[in-house]
């Protein structure tokens, strides 16, 4: 038999790449239809739909083609850094599904979808007992995921990097140790001042302006509507279907502002990023961002660094007021700055503010971490929360409805997920760091509503690389550092320094 070249071998592997990443967003699509569309009685058919392309595609990626293919393929031998990428990330994506054994992954589907139900009920009963037996299996199952899977310090790693690949929990242990006394003390400071007056964002604003003002800045921004759609969902997300199809989904209250316009924002951001991807990586494993953490940190970049900034509002605020006479007649400029950066220790983790938020992942990062090594039980979760709770953020949580039974991921079977969001605030502030470095004059083209130059270093500088580079090479080749939470500390100090005179 002749021995197959390596040009041969990376073409075969490219065929397969397209056909798994074909059917996996014809699954996407019918996903989206789901939430978007679908009528409840088609529910039970579409899951045997995706069910069906679930293990198509997982029967390619462990097909016996695709493992020789990946496995004998001598990343020294190829030239292109995509080519490396693309060997790599398909040799980790083979060696994940062939540790698993399908058993264990119907055992978690099951487990899931029994446990979700009861954590729903559990939350609206305030009732933890309901769901601590789902949690503590769901943390068995994780543990031995970890275990089959591997990993070098702690089975958190293994959860952790299918999320945020290349990423350790000692890093992000390492990370949040420097952010935690920072973020605390700024909070503490904070609130012992006098309050932020952001009443008005509550009052009135019909559903029919706030689409238009969504729709208007996700274009400002550099939303491309022929290769993407808003839509209207229970939980706002981003997806994408296809090269030049991405879709974001968002939800409407009329007597809270910063729902939908910041929502929208936030979701663009993620789009603009999916968007931005070379065009040569549509539909391959490198068509997509190269980890949650670096896909929150452009969300965030948007919803916050720019979103949340004086320039931006003094941009937008009149268009505000043109839409909302009524409702914010008596506000101006400055008072709606500092309104949608009022910052409050809160219960909520998704209605929390730029300082107080990476606190709340702080506190399940290191649930979560007790829970898998087994120094925290199930049923200790409250108590544990609590006690944290109030160390970190001065305030106890009046229930567990409004404490550990808040979130819907360990339910999902999603422990190691909640890093991410934190890590992209830190990311978010390294890469505005550089950006402000290389685009001195960011604040007044923000305040002209100019914000090209802003997404074209982000197309240069992230978004089109896709997976090539994982997030901390990203990072590193973006900034000239690791991962380093000052940058997010001092922007934070600068910021809220100002509003609330410190
Ligand atoms: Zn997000």
């Amino acid at each position: 038999m002749v021995p197959q070249s390596t040009e041969s071998r990376l073409f075969e592997l490219k065929e397969l790449d397209r056909k798994i990443h074909r059917l996996a967003a014809i699954k996407a699509t019918l996903e989206w239809d789901q939430e978007t569309n679908l009528p409840p009685h088609g529910v039970e058919e579409r899951s045997e739909q995706l069910a069906l392309l679930e293990g198509m595609i997982h029967d390619l990626q462990t097909s016996p083609q695709l493992g020789p293919l990946t496995l004998d393929l001598s990343e020294a031998t190829i030239v292109s850094d995509e080519d490396r990428a693309l060997v790599r990330l398909h040799r980790r994506e083979f060696e994940r599904a062939s540790k698993l054994p399908k058993d264990l992954v119907e055992r978690l589907a099951r487990l899931t979808g029994v446990a979700q139900p009861l954590w729903a009920q559990a939350r609206r009963e305030n009732d933890f007992k309901k769901f601590s037996p789902s949690l503590a299996q769901l943390v068995d199952l994780a543990r031995e995921k970890a275990e089959l899977l591997g990993y070098q310090d702690h089975p958190y790693d293994a959860l952790l990097d299918q999320y945020e690949p290349e990423t350790t929990s000692a890093e992000v242990k390492a990370v949040f140790d420097g952010l935690q006394p920072g973020l605390a003390d700024l909070a503490r400071r904070i609130a012992a001042r006098p309050q932020v007056p952001n009443a008005f964002l509550s009052r009135s604003f019909p559903r029919v302006s706030q689409e238009a003002l969504a729709r208007k800045v996700a274009t400002d921004l550099g939303f491309d509507w022929n290769a993407g759609r808003l839509d209207v969902t229970t939980h706002p997300f981003c997806t994408t279907l296809g090269p030049r199809d991405v879709r974001i989904t968002t939800r409407y209250d009329e007597s809270f502002f910063n729902m939908a316009f910041y929502g929208v924002i936030h979701e663009t951001g993620h789009a603009l990023y999916e968007q931005g991807i070379d065009p040569r990586f549509g539909t391959t494993i490198l068509g997509t961002g190269t980890s949650l953490g670096i896909h929150e940190s452009q969300s965030r970049f948007w919803e916050n660094f720019i979103g949340r900034s004086r320039p931006f509002i003094d941009r937008y605020f009149p268009s505000f007021q043109k839409a909302y006479p009524e409702s914010l007649g008596d506000v101006d400029a400055e008072s709606f700055y500092r309104g949608v950066n009022l910052v409050e220790p809160s219960f909520v983790r998704v209605e929390a503010d730029e300082v107080t938020y990476s606190l709340h992942i702080i506190l399940r990062f290191r649930l979560e971490m007790a829970l898998l090594d087994g120094s925290l039980k199930s049923d200790d979760v409250p108590s544990a929360w609590n006690a944290l709770f109030t160390e970190l953020f001065g305030i106890t949580p009046p229930s567990d409805t409004l404490g550990c039974l808040q979130d819907v991921h360990w339910a999902m079977g999603g422990l190691g997920y909640f890093p991410t969001y934190a890590l992209g605030n830190l990311y978010a502030a390294q890469f505005f760091d550089a950006l402000k470095k290389s685009i001195p004059d960011w604040s007044s083209l923000v305040s002209r509503g100019e914000f090209a130059p802003l997404l074209a270093w982000l197309r240069h500088n992230i978004h089109r690389h896709g997976r090539v580079y994982t997030a901390g090479e990203l990072c590193r080749q973006v900034t000239g550092q690791a991962l380093d939470p000052d940058f997010f500390l001092d922007y934070l100090n600068q910021k809220f320094g100002a509003i609330y005179a410190l």
